[in-house]
């Protein structure tokens, strides 16, 4: 450990209460100085360097300092860094604003902006109330997908069934009622899930606003995937009962499924769309929520009517993020990423059969540029996720698993070469807890 390195973790402690992290674990699991970032590798002060394999948080999807988005970011920042937008508007967004409507599903035509994922939620959700409200109905209900997350604000964590977030604070969240997840990636899982959709629906819909999911792969739930015909079935009931169905693609969004957005896979346009993390390559915080003109025209009108939609952030908008998701775009255009994807996740899926030779090995599974393998064998307590995290770091692999799932999310921009070292390290840290 060099000096420098010990100097900033020791630092970083006295004031710094780092996020979804038990701060006692730094005891034993000391703090990693970051110094540079290039491509899909992370430098620390020691001289190592780690393939970012779960792309910072799912975000990164072109590398760290990427040479085209540095680019774009400087020749923004002399120009323009920030300006309030209410009143005033700027060139970064109303270009993106327009790029975003052509690639996202037909009928999509607003873009409301925020800052996180989980303020995009949270918009959609307060539009979606509003717009009944707007007509005149109180629906205080929202209904989600059992095992899904859609961020830790309260009303993101309210729609989320992950206990682990939301369970010491079941007292103060949103009415919420969940359905049944497919239970896996078959059509017969979808069907099943869309009955019992059905009948939450039947008896409920009068009072609930929306029902939001998180298209064909649930990430933060341990990367549970299921099939597309779920998203079709569900736009059917949701038209059918008018409750607004409400895609939260912040991570499923950009590529990640195989298409560009998870809900192109059944062809489907919902009422609400969140979007973010891949927006920016992961680079700043933006999120947008998008929706169609006939939920935008219920808040149309004279101001003393108040049917305007009053919610705001400081920094909606911030030029600085948008020219960043321009560039970001101009990315996936000009190097035919999703194209190029098709053959990396192919070569992805073979390498992953040969997981399933090891003994505590449950289970693989994978949609487009996300992988996953449940190991088997171990209680939580044992945190063997914990355990694949130090061994896969030891040899240049920065893996964080969600329990007992190891799963690869990495930057599209990974190499052949470095897919074999990020999952044949994760092969030997899988083997080494036998
Ligand atoms: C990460 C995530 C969010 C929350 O985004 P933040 O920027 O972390 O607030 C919401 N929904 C999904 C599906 C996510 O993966």
């Amino acid at each position: 450990m060099s000096k420098k390195s010990l100097d900033l973790a020791k630092k970083d402690l006295e004031h710094i209460w780092h996020p979804c992290t038990q701060m006692k674990d730094y005891e034993k699991l000391p703090l990693i100085p970051i110094k540079k970032g290039k491509g899909v590798y992370l430098y620390d002060y020691n001289g190592n360097k780690y393939i970012d394999s779960i792309s910072s948080w799912w975000v990164n999807i072109f590398g760290h300092s990427n040479k085209y988005i540095n680019k774009k970011l400087k020749n923004q920042v002399d120009s323009l860094e920030h300006v309030i937008l209410t009143c005033f508007t700027h060139k970064p967004i109303v270009k993106l604003s327009k790029r975003l409507v052509e690639i996202t599903p037909k009928g999509l035509e607003k873009v409301f902006y925020a800052d996180n994922g989980s303020s995009a939620v949270e918009v959609a959700l307060k539009m979606s109330y509003q717009y009944h409200k707007n007509r005149g109905e109180t629906r205080p209900y929202f209904l989600s997908l059992q095992n899904g997350y859609h961020g830790e604000t309260i009303g993101a964590l309210s729609v989320s069934d992950v206990g682990l977030y939301k369970d010491t604070f079941k007292h103060i969240l949103l009415k919420t009622l969940q359905a049944p997840v497919p239970k896996n990636q078959s059509e017969n899982a979808a069907k099943e899930a869309a009955l019992k959709l059905e009948v939450v629906l039947k008896e409920y819909s009068h009072e609930i606003s929306g029902f939001i999911l998180e298209p064909l792969l649930q990430c933060a739930g341990g990367m549970h995937m299921y099939a597309p015909l779920y998203l079709k079935l569900a736009r059917k009931l949701c038209s059918k009962y008018r409750v607004h169905l409400i895609a939260d693609e912040i991570a499923s969004g950009f590529g990640r499924t195989g298409t560009m957005f998870g809900v192109n896979q059944a062809n489907i346009t919902p009422d609400f769309m969140t979007l973010s993390k891949g927006l920016t390559g992961g680079y700043l915080p933006l999120s947008c929520t998008l929706t169609t003109n006939a939920i935008y025209d219920t808040f149309y009108g004279d101001y003393n009517e108040q049917k305007a939609f009053l919610h705001s952030h400081s920094f909606t908008g911030n030029p600085l993020c948008c020219s960043v998701a321009n560039a970001t775009l101009d990315i996936f255009e000009k190097d035919d990423i999703i194209n190029k994807n098709r053959k990396k996740s192919a070569y992805i899926s073979k390498k992953l059969k040969i997981f399933k030779e090891l003994k505590n090995v449950e289970n693989t599974r994978e949609l487009g540029m996300v992988s996953a393998i449940d190991i088997k064998g171990y209680k939580p307590e044992e945190r063997v996720g914990l355990k694949v995290f130090d061994y896969a770091l030891k040899y240049g692999v920065f893996l964080r698993p969600l329990g007992n799932v190891v799963y690869f999310m990495p930057p599209y921009i990974i190499t052949y070469k470095e897919i074999d070292k990020m999952m044949d390290v994760a092969y030997e840290a899988i083997k080494s807890l036998q």
